[in-house]
């Protein structure tokens, strides 16, 4: 008998009028293998406006995992890296020590937006790398009677995401075209989470819909997904993170003492350099008042 399920809503904020559902962190819920952070938006539609206009603001200790299902994204970020994201493409960057980035609705658009940001927490091993983006313009896709399965990251029957990875997770959009079963293998030793984007979506023959965020824990070997044409639901897992991680703002550390430092070079425009390309004053730092410590549950 599989596992029970752990159904976690996640909650509306904004970013920069953007309307958001953040499904990690949860207060009941810090991480799912090293992601640390899942935030859902849209689907919407726009005529002039900029749908997306997040300036310019600093990264440290995590990887930026950008996914959209509809739409376009532009990337610049302070190593000099333009990266324009379609559908079914993926943004990566490792904030290493220490990167500053934007991201927007560029100029020539579909006037839609419908998407996810991800962050993937860095090891310790690895937390203090030069920073690396990477843009990858195709993924990995599984074909089934059911629907298909894109690798975010990751392996899955024998495939491979490309995507740069630092510690043992999976990422996946798993998209609907016939309700009928879909099976698919798991690693056990993984902890996974469901997140549902578009329609209805079955777990072992019980329905659930978008909004909250479905833990799965760990020692599951498969997953027994349908879901009505024209479904899509995000699977994200991996190995339990052993180490605690400080949150607060845009970076992920070890100490209340390392993120005010992070936080004082980017106000003294140390560290993290410009973001030449976009056109706009950059994001100031809020105050730094408390910081989210995530102390493993088990
Ligand atoms: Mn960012």
């Amino acid at each position: 008998m599989a596992p029970d399920v752990q159904s976690l809503p996640a909650r509306e904020t904004e970013l920069n009028s953007l309307k958001i559902q953040r499904a990690l962190p949860h207060r009941q819920r810090r991480m799912v293998g090293a992601w640390c952070f899942l935030d859902r938006y849209g689907p919407l539609g726009f005529t002039s406006e900029k749908a997306m206009d997040v300036a310019p603001h600093p990264h440290i200790g995590l990887q930026t995992v950008s996914w959209l299902v509809q739409g376009e994204v532009v990337h610049h970020d302070s190593l000099g890296y333009e990266a324009l994201m379609r559908a079914g493409q993926l943004n990566l960057m490792t904030s290493g020590r220490g990167i500053a980035h934007s991201e927007e609705t560029p100029k020539t658009n579909s006037g839609t937006l419908d998407g996810v940001q991800l962050w993937v927490a860095l090891p310790d091993s690895d937390r203090d790398v030069q920073p690396i983006f990477d843009h990858y313009a195709s993924l990995p896709v599984l074909d089934f009677t059911a629907g298909t399965v894109t690798l975010i990251a990751g392996t899955m029957l024998g495939h491979s995401s490309p995507a740069r990875t630092f510690t043992p997770l999976i990422g996946a959009d798993i998209a609907f075209r016939s309700n009928e079963p879909m099976l698919l293998p798991l690693n056990p030793n993984f902890e996974h989470a469901l997140l549902v984007l578009h329609g209805h979506v079955f777990l072992d023959k019980r329905p659930f819909v978008g909004g909250s965020l479905q833990y799965l824990g760990t020692d599951r070997d498969e997953l027994h997904l349908a879901g009505r044409a024209g479904s899509r639901v995000l699977l994200i897992g991996g190995e339990p993170f052993k180490e605690s991680i400080v949150m607060w703002w845009n970076f992920v550390a070890r100490t209340r003492d390392e993120i005010a430092q992070a936080r004082a070079d980017w106000i003294q425009h140390q560290r993290f350099g410009e973001v030449k390309a976009y056109a706009g004053p950059r994001i100031p730092a809020p105050e730094l008042l408390e910081v989210a410590r995530s102390v493993r549950d088990r």
